[in-house]
């Protein structure tokens, strides 16, 4: 499988350090609020890579972490904590809003067929560990202690900008309008590992560490969780493009100080989703969610396919008309595959043919358009419905459509309407009707039929015989 490597700026042959076990890393949802449509995307992105990789005879260990302490509302460390923003808005404590929004999260990946990673541990879980990671970045020189905050020091390194060459000037992270700067870092780009001089009395979670009571940064918490869970190699590490930076390049920047050695070799990011206006917000506008789209008659699929029908790393604009169009995609793919019968036998090699195409989209750096495309193909196909529906069970193990659960779902409410509309004697009325018109007894058949329209029934004569419909 080739994919596009964030540090390399190429396509890569994807080479696993070991064969059999791919290990995986997603940065996970800080549970503030709801999830938005623009993050999930991001999500149905990387299950669709973690089941590619499946797909093409991977096993993958997957793990997520989930933020609920240490994300503040600038990703420079400056602002409030937005755990704590969420805490004041609702009037709870924080671990009932990181509880609620973390379910939340949960039923939304439910509801889009994201598999749920096979480990997924809360920032909160693995204090030990960061407090552990932290004492040995400043043994080793890599951090220093200033302020009642200790800090990464980012002039340790030979290259910080890892995905970029960024322009200091431009970045600025830690000085942009409006936000105090913090005058205790050595380097613009340093990061705070460690929080004890809380700038917000009101930070609600604390723990002890050798340098006070205090709270974990954003940053440590990915590498640490991605250690204890993953080892000192990782395969994959993927995440939404606004984490290229600073996040990841700190995830890094420290991950690698402590190890000593290269920690992670391929980096997917998954490109924005974004309103016609721009950037999606949480706070800005109407906020796009999941319910929300179910609430105005979409089924969450409808979503799933509309980002799938295109690539992750190109932007994707969302508006109610491309995501009527997707619906009117999905309910006519439904409507097709509902008129496939699983009778006779699977014909092998037309299914391999079948399957070429698709495999090939998701080795060229998954492209999941190509993908859908490949759908299409099976349709066209020349093959017996059995084979189609082979083809298309197999490719769903990726897309995750529910293409045949809905497909068959439909079929049956069809076939319970049809069975609720059933009326034997008209049935028989028309039998007779047929009968006269084969004796040529013209008179008996036009009766039979003003009859049949008196009581509300029209004979509709068709190829396979006459069938009838209340009108
Ligand atoms: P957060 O809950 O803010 O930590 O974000 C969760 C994930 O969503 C991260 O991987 C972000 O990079 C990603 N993300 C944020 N905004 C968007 C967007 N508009 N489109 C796609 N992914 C996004
Ligand atoms: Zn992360």
């Amino acid at each position: 499988m080739y994919l596009y490597n964030s540090v390399s700026h190429k396509k890569e042959l994807f080479v696993p350090n070991n064969p059999d076990l791919v290990k995986m890393y997603t940065c996970g949802p800080t549970v503030y609020h709801y999830a938005h449509i623009g993050n999930l995307r991001s999500y149905i992105m990387e299950d669709v890579l973690e089941k590619a990789l499946r797909y093409v005879g991977y096993n993958v260990k997957r793990v997520m972490n989930i933020t609920d302490v240490g994300h503040l509302a600038s990703d420079a460390d400056t602002g409030e904590d937005k755990m704590v923003k969420g805490a004041k808005r609702e009037n709870k404590t924080v671990m009932d809003i990181a509880r609620f929004y973390t379910e939340a999260f949960k039923a939304d990946c439910e509801k889009l067929n994201i598999k749920w990673p096979d480990v997924v541990e809360p920032a909160t879980n693995c204090i030990d560990e960061y407090i552990h990671m932290v004492q040995t970045l400043l043994e080793k020189g890599n951090a220093y202690f200033a302020g009642g905050n200790v800090y990464f020091d980012t002039s340790t390194l030979e290259k910080y900008y890892v995905f970029n060459d960024h322009n200091e000037e431009d970045l600025d992270v830690g000085v942009r309008e409006g936000v105090e700067e913090d005058t205790n870092k050595r380097n613009k780009n340093d990061f705070v590992l460690w929080f004890t001089k809380s700038k917000f009395e009101d930070q609600a979670l604390k723990w002890d560490s050798p340098w006070g009571v205090g709270y974990p940064g954003w940053h440590i918490e990915c590498s640490c969780i991605s250690m204890k869970h993953l080892g000192e190699d990782l395969d994959i590490h993927a995440g939404g493009i606004d984490n290229a930076f600073p996040h990841h390049t700190n995830e890094i920047a420290q991950s690698e100080s402590y190890l000593g050695h290269k920690w992670c070799n391929y980096w997917f990011h998954v490109h924005h989703l974004n309103t016609e206006g721009g950037k999606m917000s949480k706070s800005k506008g109407e906020f796009l969610t999941v319910s929300l789209l179910e609430s105005k008659g979409y089924d969450p699929m409808v979503y799933r396919l509309f980002c799938l029908q295109s690539h992750y790393r190109r932007n994707l604009v969302f508006s109610w008309e491309n995501l009527d169009n997707a619906k009117t995609a999905y309910d006519k793919l439904i409507a097709k595959i509902a008129t496939f019968k699983n009778e006779g036998e699977v014909d092998a090699e037309a299914l391999a043919k079948l399957q070429e195409k698709f495999l090939n989209a998701l080795n060229g750096d998954l492209n999941t358009s190509l993908a859908i495309t490949a759908v299409y193909d099976v349709l066209k196909a020349k093959v017996g419905d059995a084979t189609k529906l082979a083809a298309l069970a197999d490719f769903d193990k990726v897309l995750s459509l529910n293409l045949i659960e809905a497909a068959e779902a439909l079929a049956k409410k069809q076939a319970e309407e049809e069975a609720a509309n059933a009326d034997p004697e008209i049935d028989a009325l028309v039998a007779a009707r047929t009968e006269a018109k084969k004796a040529k007894n013209w008179a008996e058949a036009d009766r039979i039929r003003d009859e049949l329209k008196e009581r509300g029934i029209e004979i509709i004569d068709t190829p396979q015989g006459a069938k009838w419909r209340k009108v």
